[in-house]
């Protein structure tokens, strides 16, 4: 057979080494590289089931190349290529670590349930020096302190912009970014949001049946800049006109799930944020007697996987709680008792991670309920709440 092939492909370029091989190992050779890198990923194989779900996939990597570059850096290291390692690792920093949403929408798509956001997490958690965890504890214990100087800061940029042209800070932090490059650049889209306080005055009512709604701090830090447009507004309309009695605490400001220091693998900071903000739900919620909602999804997510993060006495707590995202507040509190204009049926894009399907589309003015139009096409919706 290796005669007549060689008379018909001299050159051997029809299949070579596929069926006629001259190797009685050809089973085992040029098989791909998978060397051990990770136990978060390790299991991986490359299937790429995982690729639509990233965020990041039309930026820089998606968590199938994540993976495949640290095993890459792996065989880099063995091959005693260190040239070439170090430029890789250089680029992995940003492509791969930095541009990582640590959302772990990968897992919900992954036959092996591997979530590399949980890797991201823990490489950006051994780069931070001692120097680096304490100011981020520092800024977790002063968090309201923090929150207040953003919002100052959103409201000075939105001033300057006024006075110096809709350019303007975009043009300084353009420059700044020149001397430190980690500067955030200024987007117009930037509005520090409404005071909750009239919100607060409005919503006091503790009594058993009454609804906790805590407004996520990044909704009480930036957000559409009138107050009619804002998250925690259309909320209160909606609770308004549903009969449903809140409860927004007097005293939210700092709280915070941790998220924003547990993404960015701040461990010490998380810690202590998650904890706070647990014993504080469990006060405000009476101990468990009133459900709680939060008005963003992320938020309750980090929450719900905080278990292993918590005391004793705090993971009993939480057991013990009902925690809300919107659209199960819609689901649960709201639907049941709201009139039904129009029933078409789709699914939707938000909070899958929670209830499986989310089906409705909202609309306050009327206190009546929509379902969006049958299609496959993504959400046409618009985020929940959203101001039109
Ligand atoms: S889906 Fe899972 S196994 Fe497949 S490439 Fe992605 S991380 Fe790897
Ligand atoms: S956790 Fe990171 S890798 Fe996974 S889907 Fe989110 S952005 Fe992509």
């Amino acid at each position: 057979m290796k005669e007549i092939k060689g008379y018909a492909d001299p050159n051997n370029l029809l299949n070579p080494g596929v069926i006629i091989n001259e190797h009685a190992d050809a089973h085992i050779r040029h098989l791909k590289k998978l060397p051990t890198v990770e136990s978060e990923v390790d299991t991986c194989i490359e299937c790429g089931f995982c690729e639509h779900k990233c965020p990041s996939r039309h930026l820089t990597l998606t968590p199938r190349k994540r993976i495949v570059v640290r095993r890459a850096l792996k065989s880099l290291q063995h091959e005693g290529e260190g040239k070439l390692h170090k430029e890789l690792l250089q680029q992995y920093q940003y492509d791969g670590l930095d541009t990582c949403a640590v959302d772990g929408l990968c897992a919900t798509a992954c036959p092996v349930d591997i979530d590399t956001g949980k890797l991201v997490k823990r490489l950006r958690s051994e780069k931070h020096s001692a120097f680096g965890n304490g100011v981020a504890k520092w800024i977790a214990r002063n968090f309201s302190f923090i929150l207040s100087l953003v919002k100052f800061a959103l409201r000075t940029g939105n001033f300057l912009n006024r006075i110096f042209g809709k350019k303007f800070m975009f043009r300084f932090t353009k420059m700044i970014r020149k001397i430190i490059p980690a500067f955030p650049l200024w987007s117009n889209h930037l509005h520090a949001a409404p005071s909750i306080k009239k919100l607060q005055r409005l919503h006091k009512d503790k009594s058993p049946h009454s609804i906790v709604y805590i407004p996520a701090c990044i909704n009480r830090l930036m957000g559409e800049a009138k107050s009619s447009q804002h998250v925690s507004k259309h909320f209160s309309e909606v609770a308004l006109k549903s009969g449903i009695k809140l409860y927004i605490p007097a005293d939210i400001a700092g709280s915070c799930c941790g998220q924003i220091f547990s993404s960015k693998g701040y461990k010490g900071a998380y810690n202590f944020k998650v904890n706070q903000f647990i014993e504080k739900l469990w006060t405000w919620s009476g101990e468990g007697e009133r459900p709680v909602v939060i008005d963003f999804s992320s938020c309750v997510y980090t929450v719900l996987q905080s278990p292993g993060t918590l005391t004793d006495e705090n993971r009993e707590r939480l057991k013990n709680m009902q925690i809300l995202e919107t659209v199960q507040f819609i689901k649960y509190h709201i639907l049941p008792i709201a009139p039904t204009i129009e029933k078409k049926k789709r699914n939707c894009c938000a909070s899958g991670l929670f209830d499986g399907k989310n089906e409705y589309a909202i609309d306050t003015r009327g206190c009546s309920w929509r379902f969006c139009r049958g299609s496959s096409d993504p959400c046409k919706c618009g985020m929940l709440w959203n101001g039109r």
